[in-house]
This record gives structure tokens, sequence and C-alpha cells, in this order.
């Protein structure tokens, strides 16, 4: 099925073939209809199916239509867990609307760069409002955006928004925004406090979901490699090395982590960086470019680099540190395989992940075979099951002991 005849106008048309888009997804096919039919939508869609544009496309259709004269008033609200997809939808609203009669002013509001510089964006007129949700509720309370003009409301990845606590601000967003509205969920999962939400916000929605169709986890190959913890890094040096693998994504369980070990395997001749919450945003885009741009192979992340990253291109993406929830497993997975492309997810497993992993598979409804690889073999005994005592603080090693402790092991990995 081509685009045109999903009833989308011809500047729209234009954009996508510019775009190099030839045929809708199946998402897309599925919810475009319904947008411009006026529906609400409540659509289970994993990053990767090309959800974002099938919102984009229909709601710059139907606001083009109705467009009216002098400032910008802001028709549409789209919130999104992080700053990097809030920036990626607001690009997807400019380069789309590029032929339309009047293009749209599209605003981002982000944490991380000046709050007034985007009121003052927004009061030059703001047709299209893309925030992230907890820098929307500062713009909020400094009650300088007029939402009484809304027309569309969007949540963007919004079960990742529940971790960020949006369920206890939504009412003050309800607050500010018209009851007569276009609502438009998109979600991977659809956990009991997400469909609490969706009964809040829509009305009467209809619910799209690819169930039966080959979502986009399957173009991915998982696997899951048994390693002691101490081994993981030699191990990951020694895939990079036997594996034909291009752009690496690894994420790790926190900044700390991610940023030693990036130096480390930056010492030992890769390029490699890390990517976290603490760089200011300059830093975050200027790390992003270097990886989309492919002058870095390796990105050390912690999981905000999850939330919606558009990157294409990655090989693999490793779980060197478990995610904490299925939910987190299934879009760090889902950076590798964008757009129709395959790609492989490894998860490191040590003897006390085990349990936590097979977790995560029997909520993912998945059952992944166990491998171990030669010379990086899986040693030592299971934990006891029994809860011990807590550590006691101060009764752990010195900084010092595990510095020496480091020094060793490193030592011994470049034997
Ligand atoms: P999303 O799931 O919205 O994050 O989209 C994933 C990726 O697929 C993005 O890089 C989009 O630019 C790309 N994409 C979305 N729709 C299409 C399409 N119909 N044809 C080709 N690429 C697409």
């Amino acid at each position: 099925m081509p685009f045109s005849s999903l009833k989308l106008c011809e500047p729209i048309l234009h954009a996508l073939e510019v775009s190099g888009f030839t045929k809708p997804t199946p998402i897309q096919e599925k919810v475009i209809p319904l947008v411009l039919e006026g529906h609400d939508v409540m659509a289970r869609a994993q990053t990767g199916s090309g959800k974002s544009a099938s919102f984009v496309l229909p709601v710059l259709q139907m606001w083009s239509t109705k467009i009216t004269e002098g400032k910008g008033k802001i028709k549409a609200l789209i919130l999104t867990p992080t700053r990097e997809l809030t920036l990626q939808v607001s690009a997807a609203f400019e380069s789309f609307g590029a032929f339309l009669p009047r293009k749209p002013r599209v605003v981002s509001v982000i944490g991380g760069e000046s709050i007034g510089d985007q009121l003052y964006a927004i009061q030059q007129g703001c047709d299209i409002l893309v925030a992230t949700s907890g820098r929307f509720l500062d713009v909020l309370s400094k009650k300088q955006a007029n939402l009484s003009h809304l027309e569309f409301f969007i949540l963007d990845e919004a079960d990742k928004m529940l971790d960020l606590g949006f369920a206890e601000e939504l009412d003050l967003i309800l607050r500010e925004i018209p009851a007569q509205r276009q609502n438009l969920l998109f979600s991977a999962t659809y956990p009991p406090k997400m469909a609490a939400i969706a009964a809040r916000i829509t009305q009467n929605p209809v619910e799209v979901s690819l169930d039966g169709e080959a979502p986009t986890v399957q173009a991915i190959t998982q696997r899951v490699i048994e390693v002691n913890r101490e081994n993981r890094g030699p191990l990951l040096r020694h895939l990079l090395n036997t594996e034909q693998w291009g752009q690496l994504l690894v994420f790790m369980a926190n900044k700390r982590a991610s940023d030693n070990i990036a130096m480390k395997f930056r010492k030992y001749g890769f390029s490699a960086d890390s990517f976290h919450g603490d760089l200011s945003q300059e830093d975050r885009n200027y790390t992003l470019d270097q990886f989309k741009a492919k002058k870095l192979r390796i990105l050390f992340a912690t999981d905000i680099a999850a939330r919606g990253l558009d990157i294409e291109g990655i090989d693999c993406v490793i779980n060197f540190d478990l995610p904490r929830s299925s939910a987190d497993y299934i879009h760090r997975i889902g950076r590798t395989a964008r757009a129709g492309k395959s790609g492989m997810a490894i998860s490191f497993i040590a003897h006390e992940d085990q349990d936590h992993f097979r977790l995560i598979e029997k909520r993912s409804q998945i059952k992944l075979p166990r491998e171990q690889i030669g010379g990086f073999e899986l040693t030592g005994t299971p934990p006891p099951k029994t809860k011990g005592p807590e550590p006691v603080k101060g009764k752990g090693k010195s900084k010092k002991d595990k510095a020496r402790e480091q020094a060793a092991k490193d030592a011994t990995a470049k034997r």
C-alpha cells in the first residue's frame, strides 16, 4: 500500500518522498486513517515501528486545513519521556511539514536548556509544542503558555513516563487543557497503571496493536551469555575482536560504571564514550552526533539512552548490566534493528542475575538459550538463596583495597 492511499495531502506526500519513506509501516497504515477520522487512539507500539510518523503526519494534515490568521496558537501538545525523543518528534514535524502552505511553528521544550528562551519561543507563536513531561510542568507553572486552543493531546512512549512519576502530575496538565480534544496514546506496554491513565485521558479510544504481525523485536537476535561479573569486560573485548560488529550500544547500571568502562576501553584502543543524564545537553548532543557520524564505535550508556533514541545502524546492544524491568529490556534491545534492519542483543548474566533474568523472560514471554564462551565460562556456584543480612556500612573493602584488586584484575586481563 502506498502512502497516497492514506488520504494524505500532496505537500505531505512530497515530504515523505523527500525523506525516502516509500510505504507506510503497519502501525502507520492502521493509525493514520483513524486519526484523520477524528478518533482517539490507544496504540500498543514499540519504538522502531514508525509510531512517531503515525501521529505526526495526520496531525500536520488536520492542523494545516484549519490554520487561522495571526500568531500560531498551540494546537498540538506532545509529551515524551526524554529530551532526545522530544527533539526527534519536533524534527519529524518540521521535515514532514516543510512543504505545507504554511510551515508549522514547532517548539521543543526540554530540560537542560534555558526555559526563558523556550517560553519566548512559545510566545512568539507556536503551533505544535513537543515537550518532556518534567519541563512541561515547569512551563505550566509559569503560566505563560496558552493551551486553551489545544486540539491534540499526544503521549509518546507513555509507559516510560510512568517511571518518571507522570501519573501524579497528570491532573495539573488536564486542568489546563480543553476537555474537548483528540487524544493519541502510544505505549510499548499497557501495565494496569498505564491502562488507568489511558482511561483518564482518552474517550472511546480505538485500540490498535500489531499482535499477530511480526513485532520489531523479532528482527533482533537475542542472546544470553553466562559469564562471571569480573569477566564481562574481557569477554566484551574478546567479542569485539571476534564478531563482525560495527557499532555497539552497551547498557550499564549507572553513570559511574559507564564513565569508568568507557575510559578503560579507550585505554585498550577502542573508540568509546559514555552517555548518561549527568552530561550537559551540549555534551549529550555532541556524543550522540559523534556516534551517529560513526566516529565512535562503542557507546556505554545508562537507561536514559534506552528511551526513544533513534540511531540507525547499531549492530548490537549489550546488556552489560541487566535492565531493571522487562519493559526496559524491550526498550533497550529496540535500539538495534531499526527501520527494518536486523540486529543483535546480548545479555551478560552471572549466577546472581539468573533469577532476575528469568523474570524478565517470563514477563516478555520469551525463553532464550544460555551460552558460554570458551575462555570465559561461568565458574563458581550460585550464591545461597536465603537473604543474608544487609552489608554493614564501613565493613566493606576500602577504596584502596578495591583499587588494588582492580589493578590486579586489569593486569590479568592484559596478559
Ligand atoms: P519510530 O518508531 O517512530 O521511532 O521510527 C523508527 C524509525 O523508522 C525512524 O528512523 C523513522 O524515521 C523510520 N521510519 C518510520 N516510518 C517509516 C517508513 N514508512 N518508511 C521508512 N522508514 C520509516
